[in-house]
């Protein structure tokens, strides 16, 4: 990540950070206890070192909030202020490094603002409102993510986006940096598979066409296998319609900077797999898992799984299973 300095003193943070701005920061390498991390952050003309404990194979500050990555960490104090001096701001770039933003620039993946308008808005997803809009004459979808870090973190993996290509994955247009991060794919006209299933209902659609859909998310996810991805997040809501009716996968490159992959109480239990609630064991055979729920929403028309359990997030998810 573009935060990470790699093994520096404290003294050379403070002057790589020139403490001006609060909310600026780094994280790098312990000299004098290599292997530890330590998070420095400007405030009030000053830096604050914070050093990283490793306990039972996550990582903390204070004792009392964990994660599972240096990433979530930085995504979980770029939202709340915690036991920090501040809210994380901006991240200090390392010098030399070559950024997700210079990689999308030069294969032609950034697109140019002035010329994409926006029309109403589609959804709220878990990190932004998309809205509908058309960019050169083709209607298209925006995914806007406005946070600084978690627009980072996004940037990286759209770079892997821009590498899948296949029938059944909602196209990657391509990238916006303006205000955050804009995400342009293919407008799905259609709207999500969940949403199309019950406003049609069984007289609409036939058995053939629930078939259609089946095959068409089994293609798009043996495509991802193939490309030693995980989508981690396979549900009818992440499915959408495009206007030949053909469905196809969203938020497969999305799906590991989702604080989903990693945080057992956003994980969505009614998909998710026992191995991958327990001890986050995340793999094919868990999408598979996904999958089999999918297939069990298509087939009902759209309804909620397991309609008696009201919990869509679990607090505790090992007392459930
Ligand atoms: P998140 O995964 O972050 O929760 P989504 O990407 O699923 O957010 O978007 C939320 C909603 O926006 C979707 O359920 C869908 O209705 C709509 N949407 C997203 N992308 C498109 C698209 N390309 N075409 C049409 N509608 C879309």
């Amino acid at each position: 990540m573009p935060w990470f300095h790699g093994k520096i003193s404290g003294p050379q943070a403070v002057s790589k950070l020139k403490p001006t701005e609060d909310g600026l920061f780094l994280v790098r390498e312990s000299v004098r206890h290599p292997g530890d991390f330590v998070l420095c952050v400007c405030f009030n003309q000053k830096v604050f070192h914070y050093h990283v404990i490793f306990q039972n194979n996550k990582l903390s500050i204070d004792n009392k909030e964990f994660f599972y990555n240096l990433i979530d960490m930085i995504e979980f104090y770029s939202r709340t202020q915690g036991a920090l001096a501040t809210v994380l701001l901006k991240h200090k770039k390392k010098e030399g490094t070559k950024s997700a933003e210079t990689k999308l620039l030069k294969s032609g993946w950034l697109l140019d603002l002035s010329k994409l308008t926006l029309g109403e808005a589609l959804g709220q997803g878990e990190f932004g409102a998309v809205f509908q809009g058309e960019y050169c004459g083709q209607r298209v979808a925006v995914k806007n993510i406005r946070c600084d870090v978690t627009a980072q973190a996004f940037l990286e993996e759209t770079s892997v986006m821009t590498n899948l290509h296949h029938k059944n994955l909602v196209p990657l247009l391509g990238v916006i940096l303006h205000n955050g991060l804009h995400i342009v794919t293919e407008l799905m006209t259609k709207g999500n598979l969940v949403n199309f299933l019950r406003t049609r209902g069984r007289f609409a659609v036939s058995v053939t066409q629930l078939l259609r859909f089946a095959l068409d998310v089994c293609e798009g996810m043996e495509y991802l296998e193939c490309k030693k991805l995980l989508h981690r997040d396979l549900a009818g809501r992440n499915i959408l319609v495009s206007e030949d009716t053909v469905a196809k996968i969203s938020d497969f490159g999305l799906a590991k900077v989702s604080s989903m992959a990693t945080d057992n109480s956003k994980l969505p239990i009614k998909w998710t797999a026992p191995e991958a609630l327990k001890s986050q064991k995340f793999s094919t055979q868990s999408d598979v898992w996904s999958y089999g729920v999918l297939l069990w929403e298509i087939f009902s028309f759209g309804r909620q799984p397991y309609p008696k359990m009201v919990s869509f997030f679990p607090s505790h998810s090992k007392d459930i299973w």
